[in-house]
């Protein structure tokens, strides 16, 4: 899969992408992300990239120029997804993560001081996403989260080939709790049925632990959440249990 990135601030991009399991998808050919700086882009001495609002206001607004110019002569005639990172954007969640990872590539354009001319948005741009209710100074830690969210559902990406089924988010559950050793630490101790060996056991356990954690901490997930008759009666427990106590 092949990230485009479009940015003001080029260096902050590979610490992260040199790191662990995306440096590692990277050299082995599974992700490729190009980052391109949009000041490369400009055509004067300055190297200018921003410019104040028309209609006075504070701060400063990507020139429309240079974000063109770059999107345009890298990515060409091809018609990939050219994804604004905004606060007005769709929120990003797991499942606009696997939309993503279904194409093979995508462009994210990020914006840096009061955002990007409206004329980017509106004719440039095919998609914008937002990671959450809160303003950033810039688009590239979105744009890295997308990154990474998107490469991890890649195949191969992860070792071990099944490791973000059970994730939270992927099934509309969270996930249940994770133990390594040692098996007590300061009198605590791992639950007996994940040293017992016995798998349907522990596959039992996690889901019910999975689903006790969803209607504790994220009950609005259970309503979109893949469940069956065990499930179901499972919660209508945890719901007797809750309203009693
Ligand atoms: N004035 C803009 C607004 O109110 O919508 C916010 C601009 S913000 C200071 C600068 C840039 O950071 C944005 O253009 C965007 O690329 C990025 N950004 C900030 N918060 C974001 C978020 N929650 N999701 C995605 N990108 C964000």
């Amino acid at each position: 899969m092949q990230f485009d990135v479009f940015t003001l601030l080029p260096e902050v991009f590979p610490p992260y992408l040199e790191s662990s399991i995306l440096s590692r998808a990277r050299q082995r050919g599974l992700i490729d992300v190009r980052v391109h700086n949009i000041r490369d882009y400009t055509h004067d001495r300055h190297h200018v990239t921003d410019d104040t609002p028309y209609g006075g206001g504070g701060g400063m607004v990507m020139k429309p120029e240079p974000v063109f110019e770059a999107v345009e002569s890298i990515l060409g005639p091809a018609a990939i997804p050219v994804i604004l990172l905004t606060p007005q954007g769709r929120v990003f969640t797991q499942r606009v993560a696997e939309e993503f990872a279904r194409v093979e590539h995508i462009a994210l354009l990020c914006g840096r001081y009061e955002g990007v001319d409206e004329r980017i948005r509106e004719h440039l741009v095919t998609d914008e996403i937002s990671v959450g209710d809160y303003v950033l100074t810039g688009g590239e830690l979105p744009a890295l989260m997308i990154v990474d969210a998107v490469s991890r559902l890649i195949p191969g990406v992860l070792g071990d080939p099944t490791g973000a089924e059970d994730d939270s988010h992927s099934m509309g559950l969270l996930e249940y709790p994770h133990y390594t050793r040692p098996p007590e630490f300061r009198g605590w101790k791992v639950p007996d049925v994940l040293l017992s060996g016995d798998h349907a056991k522990i596959d039992k356990w996690r889901r019910e632990q999975a689903l006790t954690r969803t209607f504790k901490k994220r009950p609005d997930m259970l309503d979109k959440a893949k469940l069956d008759k065990k499930d179901l009666k499972f919660i209508e427990n945890l719901k007797s249990k809750d309203s009693s106590s």
